[in-house]
């Protein structure tokens, strides 16, 4: 086994330090302070996916969806997906060890610093070079890589012809995907990629290079603790550092809420999760910054379709094992290629990506909701593998946005209050630019289909950023550059100590890039810098300690 899988009721009741979270942040500080001799604990409020126990089928996914936000929430708290319904805006997202890499598409992009910089990020963070360290280790540690031999894949020749149509070159960026068996950098075995198509639902062949077998298995081997179903719910100070509050949620046998105590608290929960723990902290008292829970952004996302393309793309995923009928095409990793769209105004990248079955299956649906009963009529007679949704795609963008959203709590949970997303003038050209390049090759677009009243009216995005941003002050920051949380009875640019942030919130602004590799450099950052305060060695280099195991096991 990579991991035992212990709950909250094995825990200790402290510990040198405690990470909330185990995505990309939560990853890199629980290795890397483990690294650094700490006694770690690492407290997840979903479960243990292994490649294999992931939902192929639409119930299987439904049953392991969460409904949170403003929505009636429904659904078992440590379900794998979830949907958190704001004003304006949904986000998706993952819960489980490895967090949002359990199924992203696994598309690894470096920022743009000059760009960072002249949104306000901290000149630390841009010009000390230490960033720069951190998205090296980071590429490492997440074996990155591009598709090899991307020409078979109807997928990315129909991504080539599109970017060519527009006088663009379509690009290859490099993935955290495995295309050959063999040990990670953490020693975990894995396999090499079917591509079926189904990344963004949880990889059942071993292939996607996850947080839970690279960073979170290194850190198991350097003896950190990794708890899983244990949702955090409060954090407060106590007379050695920190105290949290953490929920069972393991089922029948569940204990009381245990209360943890360490010197040094990473929060890592997420966009969502971390923004929620300290608005609540703050309303128990707290001394936060009143910019806690501002600077909310979607880095641009959106997701439209393209249908009636003059050629396949061969793009709905068949998933592992397959789902598909004998003799269907290899669809490919769920995105491979891009295509550079930016100018003047900001970036603009296209992403090819797959639908599942489940959402093309609602293909016809939505074409009888919009009167189309022609096209229903055929899309039902063809089925989901048939020629008309063979000419469909998913697309997703990443853009620009002006971070103005805002993370508030609402009955005990946050929200994203976000009205204007859909109508501001970026995602007006966004949508614009993404029209002209899908009918520059024969095809229709389609907005974000959720966007349907029917579909509940939000646009759905997977990028939230922000609402514990970094600043140079607890002025216009709620931490420092290095994600410690300022604490504004100290003066301009006093910290509450050993209290970190180390996630996708302490992003300031949007990214412009897909933002797993930024996420996870920052969080590297900051752990050098843990490592110079604390005066412990920090060596990432040294080879894994135990012998091989598999990712499956
Ligand atoms: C479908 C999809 C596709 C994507 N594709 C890409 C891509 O190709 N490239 C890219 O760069 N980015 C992509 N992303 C975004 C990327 O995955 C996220 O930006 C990234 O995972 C964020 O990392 P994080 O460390 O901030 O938090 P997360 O990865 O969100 O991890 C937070 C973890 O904290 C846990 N948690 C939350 N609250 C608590 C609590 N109270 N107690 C205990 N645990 C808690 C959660 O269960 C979760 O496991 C995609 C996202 C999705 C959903």
């Amino acid at each position: 086994m990579v991991f035992a899988n212990r709950t909250i009721g094995d825990a200790m009741p402290a510990y040198d330090a405690v990470v909330i979270g185990s995505g990309y942040g939560g990853g890199v500080a629980a290795s890397r302070l483990a690294r650094m001799g700490l006694r770690v604990a690492i407290l997840e409020q979903g479960r243990l996916w292994r490649p294999g126990d992931f939902p192929i089928t639409a119930k299987a996914r439904r049953k392991t969806t969460r409904l949170t936000g403003r929505a009636p929430r429904l659904g078992d708290p440590t379900g794998l997906y979830y949907l958190s319904v704001g004003k304006g805006l949904t986000v998706f997202g993952a819960s489980g060890l490895g967090g949002g890499s359990l199924i992203n598409a696994g598309v690894v992009l470096r920022p743009d610093l000059n760009r960072l910089r002249k949104a306000g990020w901290p000149e630390a963070v841009i010009g000390d070079g230490l960033l720069r360290e951190g998205l090296s280790r980071a590429e490492t540690m997440l074996g990155v890589a591009p598709v090899p031999h991307p020409q078979r894949f109807a997928k990315y020749a129909g991504m080539r012809r599109a970017a060519e149509a527009v006088g663009c070159k379509v690009q290859l960026p490099p993935m955290t995907i495995s295309h050959r068996p063999g040990p990670n950098a953490a020693g975990v075995m894995q396999y090499a990629c079917k591509y079926c198509g189904d990344c963004w639902s949880g990889c059942n062949v071993g292939a996607k290079n996850t947080v839970g077998i690279t960073y979170i298995a290194d850190a198991v081997d350097h003896g950190a603790t990794v708890l899983c179903e244990s949702r955090v719910q409060m954090i407060s100070k106590a007379a050695n550092g920190w105290a949290v509050v953490v929920q069972d949620l393991s089922g029948e046998n569940a204990c009381a809420p245990r209360r943890i105590e360490a010197p040094i608290v990473v929060l890592a929960a997420g966009t969502l999760g971390t923004t929620e723990l300290l608005l609540r902290a703050q309303e128990h008292g707290l001394k936060l910054s009143t910019k806690l829970g501002e600077n909310f952004s979607a880095n641009g996302d959106d997701l439209v379709i393209a249908s009636g393309l003059d050629e396949p793309v061969n793009a709905i995923a068949t998933g592992f094992p397959s789902q598909a009928p004998r003799g269907a095409a290899t669809v490919g990793p769920h995105s491979m290629a891009l295509i550079d769209l930016g100018d003047e105004d900001g970036p603009l990248w296209i992403h090819d990506g797959t639908m599942l079955t489940v959402m093309a299956g609602l293909a016809p649906v939505k074409n009888l909701l919009q009167l189309n009963i022609t096209r229903a009529r055929k899309l039902l007679k063809d089925g989901i593998y048939g020629n008309e949704m063979s000419r469909t795609q998913l697309l997703y963008v990443v853009a620009h946005d002006d971070a103005s959203g805002r993370l508030k709590l609402q009955n005990d949970r946050v929200i994203v209050d976000w009205p204007g997303y859909s109508s501001a003038p970026e995602r007006q050209r966004a949508e614009q630019k993404v029209k002209a390049l899908i009918e520059g090759v024969g095809g229709v677009f389609s907005p974000n289909p959720f966007t349907m009243r029917a579909f509940g009216g939000n646009r759905i995005i997977a990028h939230p950023l922000g609402g514990c941003g970094m600043g140079d002050t607890v002025e216009n920051g709620v931490v420092a550059h290095d994600g410690r949380v300022f604490d504004p009875a100290k003066g301009p640019t006093g910290v509450h100590d050993g209290l970190y942030v180390c996630d996708g919130a302490a992003a300031p602004s949007a990214i412009g890039v897909s933002p797993l590799l930024t996420i996870t450099a920052l969080a590297e950052r900051a752990m050098i810098l843990v490592a110079e305060r604390l005066q412990r060695k920090l060596d990432v280099t040294s080879a894994p300690l135990r012998p091989l195991r598999d990712a499956a096991m």
